[in-house]
């Protein structure tokens, strides 16, 4: 299970996963899986699209992660167009479901992800209150979002901070950040985040893979990549073998500082695909390896 034991016993490695479209996206996400599990993660994660297709399928695939193969399975779940009756229902097909972890998420706006939040009229405005529901219904271990280059829509750091204290307090355990491009940034957050509450933060790193869908992603986020990746990348853009070698170099380089700075874990932005990953991890294993740290001093 994702518990603080874990954090504190060595960095955990964990890999995200979008639930498929159609056959041949769930084909193919079964073989990233079956490529990642001999790495023996600590836990993989679904995340939870804005549509009620897409959600079942967060719950469908899952339970199968759980069912097929040895790994520890997390949900994501949001508070996007659906009520507080909704969101019970949903927990309570994870619990039946024997899924057990959650990472709590506000979601974006659907349409316009930049666009303005305007909560379903009988649900949730804010995260921290979804932590507090899937406390009140029990058995969850939960998780929650946090943003290095500050969410787009708070005014700074510090509301972030004051964000991620509320959804620590509500209940929340862990926390896994956006796609980290910039380790100082990871840093900023995780020490002003350690002043206030013992919290994991795990930094999030996609290997990138190519140019357009990163900078897709980024605008999603709201967040433009820092120059100095981007000028690493733009030269080799119409070179996929190039651009997968530069980008597996630049996740290796941000991963090894950050396990370097203590990090409690990485979390692999997948996109459904193993092989960038499997090279990460690879050139990280003396690394992971040495940073494990041995079970008599873990105090908690
Ligand atoms: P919140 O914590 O609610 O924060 C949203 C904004 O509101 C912030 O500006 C915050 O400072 C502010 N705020 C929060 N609480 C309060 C309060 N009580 N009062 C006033 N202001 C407040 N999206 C998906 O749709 N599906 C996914 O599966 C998914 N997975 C993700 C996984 C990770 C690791 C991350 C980092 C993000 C993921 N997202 C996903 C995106 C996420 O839903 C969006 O970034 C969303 O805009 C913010 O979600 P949140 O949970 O951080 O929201």
């Amino acid at each position: 299970t994702i518990t603080r034991r874990l954090w504190d016993a060595r960095p955990a490695i964990s890999f995200e996963f979008m639930p498929p479209r159609d056959d041949v996206g769930e084909a193919v996400l079964w073989e990233a899986l079956e490529g990642l599990e001999p790495l023996r993660p600590d836990f993989v994660s679904v995340t939870y699209g804005a549509g009620g297709s897409s959600q079942d399928r967060t719950l469908r695939i899952t339970q199968e992660i759980s069912r097929r193969t040895s790994l520890t399975a997390m949900a994501h779940l949001t508070c996007v167009s659906q009520s507080v009756s909704d969101l019970r229902q949903v927990l309570q097909g994870y619990a039946a479901a024997g899924i057990d972890h959650v990472l709590a998420l506000r979601g974006d706006p659907p349409g316009d992800p930049r666009g303005e939040w305007v909560a379903h009229p009988g649900g949730l405005s804010h995260a921290d209150e979804l932590v507090r529901l899937i406390g009140e219904t029990g058995g969850f271990e939960v998780g929650v979002a946090a943003f290095p280059d500050v969410h787009p829509s708070s005014a700074s750091l510090a509301d972030d901070i004051d964000t991620l204290v509320r959804k620590a307090d509500a209940g929340a355990t862990f926390a896994i950040t956006q796609m980290v491009f910039d380790v100082d940034s990871y840093l900023r957050l995780r020490d002003a985040l350690a002043a206030r509450r013992d919290l994991p933060v795990v930094p999030g790193l996609m290997p990138v893979t190519s140019v357009k869908q990163v900078d897709r992603m980024a605008q999603l986020m709201g967040t433009p990549l820092p120059e100095r990746v981007l000028e690493r990348l733009r030269p080799v853009q119409n070179d996929r073998a190039a651009v997968r070698a530069v980008g597996v170099e630049i996740a290796t380089e941000l991963a090894s500082r950050l396990l370097a700075e203590g990090a409690p874990g990485l979390h692999f932005i997948t996109m459904n695909r193993s092989t960038a990953t499997l090279e990460v991890h690879e050139n990280l294993a003396g690394q992971l390896a040495a940073a494990s740290r041995p079970v008599e001093a873990i105090t908690r």
